[in-house]
């Protein structure tokens, strides 16, 4: 898995981010997260080596703009050269995780058709009111692969009639990161778990977050055990797509 940051800095737009690990790690060492720069690695994808061969390997999938929105206001100038490299580098696999999916048409290359094959767009809906907003805009867009996570997932999240057009590929769910985690419950995982598996649709358990709830008991989960603890539900479902 490569990350590929071809911006950084954001501003929050929904609960979600209120706790956004980028600030969190910004604020560690005095940087400004509210300021969207073009970063170093814009250009990552496509640098070569001296043989004329790209350094980045064909390998593994590459996760775009991770301290970021891909759609964010501020990229609107830089987006088009970005997607220019997604199109050269079609021997990779790249994944776009927003939660601005209401602005995926600003800066669409022309020649995106029903989307580039090498292209999976993941929409963030952390509650209710986030996926009944962006859930019904991701599903109307030209998009080959799209997945959804629920992280944090912040509430039980019903998104069955979503699920049902076969639309969406995947679905992940995890919770909260960081000291002040908010609180996941097993019980939203389930239901999620059960939508898609009533649907045919991939599911999975990512982490259980910091605060996690099952059984009526909250736990103070450490990092080193919320990826670990999510497996060991076993509760991972592979989709009928
Ligand atoms: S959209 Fe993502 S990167 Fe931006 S503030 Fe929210 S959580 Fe952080």
């Amino acid at each position: 898995m490569t990350i590929w940051n071809p911006w950084h800095g954001c501003r929050r737009i929904s609960p979600g981010c209120l706790r956004c690990y980028m600030y969190r790690r910004d604020a560690a060492v005095g940087r400004d997260s509210t300021v969207i720069e073009k970063t170093a690695s814009f250009d990552l994808p496509v640098r070569k080596k001296r043989d004329g061969s790209y350094k980045l390997a064909e390998e593994g999938t590459v996760y775009v703009c991770m301290t970021s929105d891909f759609w964010i206001e501020e990229a609107d100038g830089w987006r088009p050269e970005a997607w220019r490299m997604i199109r050269e580098r079609s021997d990779l696999r790249f994944t776009i995780v927003t939660k601005r999916i209401d602005r995926f048409f600003v800066g669409l290359p022309a020649d995106w058709g029903e989307g580039y094959p090498n292209v999976t767009v993941c929409t963030t809906c952390e509650n209710q009111a986030t996926a009944d907003f962006r859930l019904p805009v991701f599903l109307s867009l030209p998009i080959r692969r799209r997945t959804v996570i629920h992280e944090p997932m912040l509430e039980e999240i019903k998104i069955a009639p979503y699920l049902a057009g076969g639309g969406i590929a995947g679905v992940i769910c995890g919770g909260e990161s960081g000291p002040d985690a908010r609180l996941c419950s097993y019980d939203w995982i389930l239901s999620t778990m059960r939508q898609c598996a009533a649907a045919g649709v991939a599911f999975t358990f990512k982490q259980t977050g910091a605060r996690f709830e099952k059984d009526g008991k909250i736990y103070a989960v450490p990092r080193s055990l919320q990826i670990p603890q999510a497996r060991k539900a076993g509760i991972d479902l592979a989709g009928r797509g």
